[in-house]
């Protein structure tokens, strides 16, 4: 144990020798060097947040075990409860902050060690440990180890919401009883809030209503909305919105116009709720493109930082990447084109058919952390559509990008490149790249 701390302590000394030599030093550093110091930095705020959780699961098992040898005195506080006092009044943070802190201690701490461990190694933030204790409280017997196990070794790349959803899936497949139940408990306390920002203006919400009613709203919202819109109204989509429920919430009845368009709306099917599509199955030869990718760029980053040829980074990268887009173009084309009499679709809009293929294909938008629904999403051709050049309406050149990140890839030094039907890299102005997948559970 002594070594293993001490070990740990040296590992940490060397990253902080590190960045503390960076410190007044960024301007030397190039665009690449200055991203490794922002997760190198990260990194090491989780690992002092392990050390603050472990220190906080100390103290309580000290007071659990000084309180157990005593007779309960109900005029006082529990040990637990003394705990979160002192923790409060230690950080100058609420009972409730401190409340939590010293729940996801304990958690870390007796059953859900790896996430503690993860924690402690900076392959994970406060953020997601945070995730996986609230979702994995109160299940049956060992369910939460067996989650745990299952999402620890992507959530590093993951966001906190796509490692929420992720977590969710598979606690709905160890334990569907439990899951249910717990949407039964959270759905027994929704409620409407309102509250005040301070400048004037208030928001209004709707919360834990079961999903397929909050879809079911939203939905018709929306389908009378874009039918105003469609009528000639030029307000943004999302205030129309805002108009309309408010108008409702008022007592206001819904314009014969209106009404129209949302019967046949329900009668559209893909209208009726936001449910995300079922995973495609993913080929064993997708994952062996992707890692062949990640590994060839591995090289060419090491080979020019041997060079020091580190400032042509981005350049090299995107080099590589279009290398390997030729390289595996012929293969490519004759999956996509089959025995078709030319390759791709030749309209820019995809058929319907496509369409759907392409959003099943990705539930959301590419871009690594982004989790807008694919189908508020516009389905991007990769490569510009132009009729006679490589950037055809194919599963080979679409994929859902929201508006934001359409905005991303145009911008200086990014680019997104389809090298495989689903699977994209995008490479950053810092010569970083991200490679995202076809859907999976
Ligand atoms: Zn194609
Ligand atoms: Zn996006």
């Amino acid at each position: 144990m002594g070594g293993e701390i001490m070990a740990v302590a040296m590992v940490m000394a060397a990253e902080n020798a590190v960045a503390l030599r960076c410190v007044g030093e960024f301007g030397e550093l190039d665009d690449a060097e200055l991203v490794a110091a922002v997760s190198a930095a990260h990194r090491q705020a989780a690992r002092a947040q392990a050390r603050e959780l472990e220190a906080i699961a100390e103290l309580r098992r000290r007071r659990i075990a000084a309180e157990a040898d005593g007779d309960p005195d109900y005029r006082v506080l529990t040990a637990h409860e003394s705990v979160v006092e002192e923790i409060a009044v230690a950080l100058a943070v609420t009972g409730n902050a401190a409340a939590t802190l010293v729940h996801v201690a304990e958690r870390l701490s007796t059953d859900l060690p790896a996430t503690g461990e993860a924690l402690a190694a900076g392959r994970i933030d406060l953020a997601k440990a945070r995730v996986i204790c609230d979702l994995s409280d109160d299940l049956p017997d060992g369910i939460a180890e067996r989650a745990e196990a299952a999402v620890l070794d992507k959530a590093a790349e993951q966001t906190t919401g796509q490692l929420r959803r992720r977590l969710k899936r598979i606690i709905g497949r160890l334990a569907p009883d439990a899951a249910r139940q717990r949407t039964r408990d959270t759905v027994q306390g929704r409620r409407l809030e309102v509250w005040e920002t301070g400048t004037g203006v208030g928001n209004l919400s709707l919360l834990d209503l079961p999903a397929e009613d909050a879809h079911a709203i939203f939905n018709k919202i929306s389908a009378a909305a874009r039918g105003l819109k469609g009528d000639g109204d030029d307000r943004p989509l999302d205030m129309i919105r805002a108009d309309l429920a408010k108008g409702l919430l008022n007592g206001a009845v819904l314009p014969d116009a209106v009404r129209a368009v949302l019967v046949q709306a329900q009668a559209e099917p893909g209208e009726q709720s936001d449910v995300a599509p079922a995973a495609a199955p993913v080929e064993t030869e997708v994952e062996t493109l992707a890692e062949t990718i990640d590994e060839r760029l591995h090289r060419v980053r090491h080979d020019a930082r041997l060079g020091r040829r580190v400032n042509e980074l981005p350049r090299l990268i995107g080099r590589a990447v279009r290398q390997i887009q030729d390289d595996v173009a012929a293969q490519r084309d004759g999956l996509c084109q089959g025995n078709e009499p030319q390759h791709g679709h030749p309209s820019y809009r995809p058929p319907a058919e496509l369409r759907r293929e392409i959003e099943a294909r990705h539930a959301t938008c590419v871009f690594p952390t982004c989790n807008q629904p694919s189908r508020r999403c516009d389905l991007d051709h990769t490569r510009a559509w132009r009729p006679g050049t490589p950037g055809i309406t194919c599963r080979c050149n679409l994929a859902p990008v929201c508006r934001r990140h359409h905005r991303t890839k145009q911008s200086p030094g990014w680019r997104l490149h389809q090298i495989w039907p689903g699977l994209l890299v995008w490479t950053t102005p810092s010569g970083a790249w991200h490679i995202v997948r076809p859907e999976r559970q």
